[in-house]
């Protein structure tokens, strides 16, 4: 492996997702491991402007693997979209000696870390850490598995209520373009109905899906709902027009919203970043720069930055027809 990167800087942008400690935590042991020094970016390309930088050795990133959020902290910055913004993160970089990038985030941290590179051609390497698992070139992103498990467990207990009333739930979970939070953690949780953006079931047919349910012998019901599902405005308005057509329903909505991106890694989760980070700081170290690290076939393999934020990710049509089988 070629030593001639010295210093890298590791920050974490975009939404926040779990798992995005446990990959800083890697990173920094991974640089430790080569003898190669690494400073934490404060706030995204934020504080990358402002030159807000922490030196992180081995031990400083102890205890940190099990905790949800970004020790780091997330931004979004106007600034990094201009030239002259990323000028100054460039000055502020070099005055700090770091000679490459690890970047946790997503789609968009990555477009910015392409025009970056090539504008300055500096090397940097991708994590895609993001609930919502819509990133081409890997199978899971970091936080996906946490955060189905999360709605897994509050879903469960909202059926716990929704059997206990005769009650019909809604239940909207993040999604906003895409649904595999919808229909990953509603196959897990025994949903009747999942409804994601990527299929418009149309009104009629939820309908006669909750009619047939209901005289199938179900008293009540769990509807899971994606946020950029396309029936209806939002799950306020389908619940108003459920219970106008269907009076036999007393109807509720739970919008589980942030709760879903925090908490502490799963398993999954930590494993998944530890085995990102180390694959992204060697990556640097061979010369590899403008790539997303990600996981296909459980190996750790890389996709270029401009073919995983072009990219559009597949619904798992085999998992829509498992849904419709178990509510028969
Ligand atoms: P999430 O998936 O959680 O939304 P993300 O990485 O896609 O994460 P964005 O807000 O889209 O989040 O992007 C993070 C940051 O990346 C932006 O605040 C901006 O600073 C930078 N960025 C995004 N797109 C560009 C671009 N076209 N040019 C320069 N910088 C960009």
């Amino acid at each position: 492996m070629s030593k001639t990167i010295k210093k890298v800087g590791v920050m974490t942008s975009g939404g926040d997702s779990p798992g995005m400690n446990a990959a800083i935590r890697s990173v920094v042991r991974t640089c430790a491991y080569h003898k190669i020094e690494c400073l934490g970016i404060y706030r995204g390309y934020e504080g990358m402007i402002e030159g807000d930088f922490i030196e992180l050795d081995a031990r400083s990133v102890k205890g940190i693997i099990n905790k949800g959020g970004t020790i780091l902290k997330s931004a979004r910055s106007k600034d990094f979209r201009t030239k002259e913004g990323r000028a100054k993160a460039h000055e502020q970089l070099q005055k700090a000696g770091i000679e490459a990038l690890v970047i946790v985030g997503g789609d968009g941290s990555f477009t910015g870390a392409m025009i970056f590179n090539e504008e300055y051609n500096f090397p940097v390497m991708g994590i895609p850490g993001t609930i919502d698992n819509d990133i081409v070139g890997t199978t899971h992103t970091l936080g996906y598995d946490t955060a189905l498990n999360t709605v897994v467990e509050a879903i469960d207990k909202i059926r716990d209520t929704a059997s206990s009333h005769n009650r019909l739930f809604f239940v909207e979970v993040m999604g906003r373009d895409v649904g595999h939070i919808a229909l990953n953690a509603g196959v897990g949780a025994g949903a009747e109905e999942i409804l994601i953006p990527e299929e418009n079931l149309g009104l009629d047919r939820l309908l006669e899906s909750l009619r047939r349910s209901k005289q199938s012998g179900k008293s009540s019901s769990i509807v899971v709902v994606a946020e950029g599902d396309k029936i209806g405005k939002n799950v306020f308005q389908l619940k108003d027009y459920v219970e106008e057509n269907m009076e036999e329903y007393e109807v509720r909505v739970s919008v589980l919203g942030h709760m879903q991106r925090g908490g502490s890694p799963s398993c999954f989760d930590r494993v998944l970043a530890s085995r990102m980070g180390v694959r992204a700081v060697e990556g640097l170290l061979k010369g590899e720069s403008n790539y997303m690290v990600g996981l296909k076939n459980d190996i750790i393999d890389v996709t270029p930055f401009a073919q995983a934020v072009k990219g559009k990710t597949q619904i798992n049509k085999e998992l829509m027809r498992v849904s419709d089988i178990m509510t028969v």
